[in-house]
C-alpha cells in the first residue's frame, strides 16, 4: 500500500480548510464573492426610491464627510423619522448580509444595481428576510429605529452607498443619486397597474 498517495487528498483538505478559514484568504475570497454578485447587478438602476417611507427625495441634504466620533467622518445619509416607520430598499436588490454590528445595531446590507453595496443602519426591527432573497425597488427591509451607536440619538435610518469595485469597496454620498434618480413610485407596486389591453384589431 502507498502510503503517501492515500494521505494526499487529505492534506490538500486541510489545507483547503486552512485557507478557507485563515482570515488573511478569507477576505480576498468574500470580495470575490462579492465581485461575482456585483456582475449581476452592473447596469445603473432606472430609478430609485428614498429608502425611508414617506420622505420626499427633495427635503434630503447631504450631511457627507460631516465630522463624527473618534475622528471618523460621515460616510451616508441620516434619514430622519418616526420609530416604526417603514424602511424598504432603494433599488432591485439582494440581501448580502443581516445581523447586528457595534456602530449600525441592527443592520441589512443589500446589493443591488449599479455594482453597489447598500447599508441600512439603526433598525428597531428586520422585515421577515433571509440573506440572498431577492428584494425590489420599495421594497420593505424593516423598520426605522436607533440601535447601535445611534441610542442617544432620535431614531433616523443611516443610509450608505459603497461601490463594488476590484480594490474593494468605496463610498459615496446617497444623496444626489437619490435625487437624480427619484422614482415616482416603488417597483413593487408597480404590478398593480392595470394592464393595457393589446389592441388586437382595429375596429
Ligand atoms: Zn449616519
Amino acid at each position: 500500500m502507498n502510503f503517501r498517495r492515500s494521505r494526499r487528498p487529505l492534506v490538500w483538505l486541510l489545507l483547503l480548510a486552512l485557507v478557507a478559514t485563515s482570515p488573511w484568504w478569507s477576505w480576498p475570497l468574500r470580495h470575490i464573492e462579492l465581485l461575482a454578485g456585483a456582475w449581476r447587478y452592473r447596469q445603473q438602476p432606472k430609478a430609485m426610491v428614498v429608502p425611508v417611507e414617506g420622505l420626499a427625495s427633495t427635503t434630503l441634504s447631504s450631511t457627507w464627510h460631516a465630522p463624527r466620533s473618534g475622528g471618523r467622518r460621515h460616510e451616508g445619509a441620516d434619514l430622519f423619522a418616526k420609530k416604526g416607520t417603514p424602511v424598504v430598499s432603494a433599488v432591485n436588490g439582494q440581501v448580502w448580509r443581516m445581523g447586528q454590528d457595534r456602530l449600525g445595531g441592527q443592520v441589512v446590507w443589500v446589493l443591488g444595481e449599479g455594482r453597489t453595496l447598500y447599508y441600512y443602519a439603526h433598525l428597531d426591527s428586520f422585515a421577515d428576510l433571509r440573506v440572498g432573497d431577492h428584494v425590489k425597488r420599495g421594497e420593505v427591509l424593516g423598520t426605522v429605529g436607533n440601535t447601535g451607536n445611534a441610542r442617544t440619538t432620535p431614531p433616523h435610518l443611516h443610509f450608505g452607498m459603497y461601490r463594488v469595485g476590484w480594490k474593494g469597496l468605496r463610498a459615496v454620498d446617497p444623496v444626489p443619486p437619490l435625487q437624480r434618480r427619484a422614482a415616482a413610485r416603488p417597483a413593487h407596486r408597480e404590478g398593480a397597474r392595470p394592464r393595457l389591453r393589446p389592441v388586437t384589431s382595429a375596429a
